[in-house]
């Protein structure tokens, strides 16, 4: 993908939004384009504040979840409540994602409909085991992100704003994704590649038609959406797959920029309110693979989460400023799955590791292979009514019911 196509005048609306200096001696300001049509701009604000966009750029909208933020030396600012960032913005600032700005004094979203990825998929390349296995997914994803992982398998997209690139996209109006998903005959929507909440406003638009068509809704994300945020989503919200990163502050903080605290209450509060949650820890080599973390996040998970949780550990490749870095060896997947597996998680799964068999669901009563996958497809199907066929036990999950293995 060529990541340099587009005009210098877009380059600019992710990269170069213009500072506003602060200068005490200022004579009172003087606003311009700093209203929504008809209404009057917030005081204090300066000549050369951005306001609306105009009708040629449909991506820039008024975003959700932003309010007026009283900073006495910066009159306009807002904050934006999407994450657990809460950046607070001055006028004409961008928030930490690099795709929510403060126009006018007013927050607005830089990437609706913007969308650098809309394609099908295996649900399995999610990676959702438990959630109509078999199926595809539409993915749908724009550029930015409210974390800055050091090992970002996506940076190309996820860091544009931060490495000065214009990643290739193109305006996918949310009722044309969904289109374009029935036509390809996907049954759930995924918003991933970035940390959707970041383009919450399309997502949000995106999930009501999906699941008027009869659609389900699948974020893929780092868990770092606000309280709020999951209000909104939860109701259209069928599935996540989250990032669980490590079970540190210091990884976080060091590695991410940003903190473990509110991933952990979003993964909380999406498994009590009735989303179906499934995890993934990326496993990096002297970064977090040490077998006492990997207990520790394990057990967090059986007690906070649920042993039923599917758990997938994955291969780090050498990306980004990790490049360095080498990958992560089989044998480190491995011993991470057994601890695991010792400390009571049923459905551990080990991912972008061919060489390791550990990709088929087991029953966790009796030790009966239940579902057989292979290159993120699902090759063969026990299941009875979404049971075991030898002990019976149910296995977990939505949409087990019917097998997808055509005979
Ligand atoms: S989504 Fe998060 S990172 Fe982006 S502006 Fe809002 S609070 Fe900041």
């Amino acid at each position: 993908m060529d990541h340099d196509t587009h005009s210098p005048d877009r380059r600019e609306t992710f990269t170069r939004a213009p500072s506003v200096p602060f200068d005490p001696n200022a004579r009172p300001p003087v606003s311009v384009r700093a209203a929504s049509p008809g209404e009057r701009p917030p005081e204090g604000l300066r000549l050369g504040d951005l306001g609306p966009a105009d009708e040629t750029e449909p991506n820039i909208r008024p975003a959700l979840l932003g309010e007026p933020f009283d900073d006495p030396v910066a009159p306009g600012s807002v904050r934006c409540i999407a994450c657990a960032h809460r950046c607070v913005l001055r006028p004409s600032r961008i928030g930490i994602c690099g795709v929510r700005q403060n126009r006018g004094g007013r927050l607005y979203t830089l990437v609706y409909g913007q969308a650098v990825v809309s394609q099908a998929e295996p649900i399995e390349k999610k990676p959702l085991f438990h959630f109509l296995p078999g199926s595809r997914a539409y993915s749908v994803a724009t550029q930015g992100c409210n974390f800055h992982c050091a090992y970002c398998q996506n940076w190309q997209i996820a860091q544009a704003h931060r490495e000065g690139r214009v990643p290739e996209s193109r305006y996918v109006a949310p009722e044309t994704a969904v289109a374009d998903a029935i036509a390809a005959g996907v049954q759930s929507i995924a918003y991933t590649y970035v940390e959707p909440t970041v383009f919450l406003e399309y997502a949000l638009d995106t999930m009501t038609r999906a699941r008027a068509a009869g659609l389900r809704n699948v974020f893929v994300t780092n868990g770092y959406e606000s309280p709020e945020a999951l209000d909104l989503l939860v109701p259209n919200l069928d599935a996540a797959n989250v990032d669980l990163k490590a079970a540190s502050d210091d990884f976080y903080r060091h590695v991410c920029g940003a903190l473990w605290e509110p991933v952990r209450d979003t993964i909380v509060a999406m498994r009590e309110r009735g989303v179906w949650v499934e995890l993934t820890t990326l496993i990096i080599p002297s970064l977090n693979d040490d077998p006492g973390d990997l207990r520790a996040m394990a057990e967090w998970i059986a007690t906070a989460v649920g042993p039923q949780t599917p758990w997938h550990l994955t291969r780090f490749q050498p990306a980004y400023r990790l490049s360095g870095l080498a990958e992560t060896p089989a044998a480190t997947l491995v011993a991470a799955a057994e601890i695991a597996r010792e400390v009571g998680l049923r459905h551990v799964y080990v991912g972008n590791a061919p060489e390791v068999e550990a990709a088929a669901t087991i029953c966790s009563g009796c030790g009966e292979r239940l579902i057989g996958r292979s290159d993120f497809a699902v090759t063969e199907w026990h299941l009875v009514a979404g049971r075991c066929p030898r002990c019976k036990r149910s296995l977990a999950g939505v949409g087990l019911e019917d097998s997808p293995v055509r005979p």
